[in-house]
């Protein structure tokens, strides 16, 4: 397991039936990513034990309300926390300008502060590190909003320890091999890569798409991902509503899984109509059978 996702809020809008509005933590490896933080995505991360102080990337997909009302108190915490991390801020063009207001009255904050203006336009690379890179893609909805792609980046070939022992490969050897390399030994004996090595697990990705339509114009940008995280604010029943409103039902989103091939789909974004959630799982299962319900404090491991 590379990817945990642990859903700290899962409700469309406002908070209802005891869920709180979108916020996710991905952790990749080391690091933790923020996604969204609607109010209080603070006090979900207390409730899951969410090391907040790792976070160093917030990635928002758009400026309503219920995805970024949590963040003044966050960075407002991070402060009176004494943390000194710098914290980067991913997001489209406005939030600047709306958690800058918020803060000043505190005077300069104890960390530095980046935010990075996502492109809503057209696809992008917003972030890599050592691990995985995060590609932005332009979602459908009223006000500008993308979703995030993370993908693990290629990992090295496994060498069989084996191998190492019967030949005494040395460290350069082995790091050799490990890039895909044939060894020649001392004795002049050329070893193949593929007797020393063995293939690497599969690789993770998540795609977090919350607050679209269902759209095909995404499938490129998603196609083949482990787990996916799709809008389903609501079902058949609201249709219309969806339509409306620039949102999901669970069918569109369970038709756009399937068209990807995904590994397994995640329902979330649920109106405040819903208070049970069954539902959302009857209308989307006989369509994308790997499909479960966002539910906060889950973790979903990819
Ligand atoms: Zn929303
Ligand atoms: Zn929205």
């Amino acid at each position: 397991m590379s990817f945990s996702l642990t859903i700290l809020g899962v409700n469309a809008a406002t908070p209802a039936f005891g869920r709180f509005p979108t916020s996710q933590v991905l952790q990749a490896h080391n690091h933790y990513f923020l996604l969204d933080c609607g109010e209080g995505t603070q006090m979900r991360m207390s409730d899951f034990s969410i090391p907040r102080h790792k976070i160093q990337q917030i990635f928002i997909s758009h400026l309503h309300g219920d995805h970024v009302f949590g963040l003044p108190g966050l960075l407002f915490s991070y402060d009176l926390n004494g943390r000194q991390t710098p914290l980067h801020i991913y997001a489209p063009h406005g939030l600047e300008a709306m958690v800058a207001a918020q803060l000043r009255p505190g005077g300069s904050l104890s960390y530095p502060l980046h935010f990075h203006v996502v492109d809503t336009q057209s696809s992008n690379l917003v972030f890599e590190n050592e691990t995985v890179t995060v590609q932005a893609i332009p979602l459908k909805h009223g006000i500008p909003t993308v979703g995030y792609v993370f993908r693990e980046k290629p990992r090295p070939l496994n060498i069989r320890s084996e191998k190492i022992a019967e030949h005494q490969l040395s460290i350069p050897q082995i790091k050799a091999a490990k890039s895909g390399e044939d060894v020649l030994l001392e004795n002049g004996i050329l070893l193949r890569n593929a007797e020393l090595t063995l293939p690497p697990a599969p690789l993770c990705s998540y795609a977090f798409l919350t607050d679209t339509m269902a759209d095909d114009s995404v499938l490129p940008y998603i196609e083949g991902v482990s787990l996916l995280y799709h809008d389903t604010t609501f079902c058949d029943d609201f249709a219309e509503n969806a339509a409306l409103t620039m949102h999901s039902t669970a069918r569109q989103a369970a038709e756009l899984a399937r068209k990807a091939g995904v590994g397994q789909l995640i329902c979330g974004h649920y109106s405040s109509r819903y208070r049970e959630l069954g539902v959302f799982l009857e209308e989307a299962k006989p369509i994308f059978e790997n499909t479960v319900l966002g539910e906060e404090g889950m973790r979903y491991s990819v």
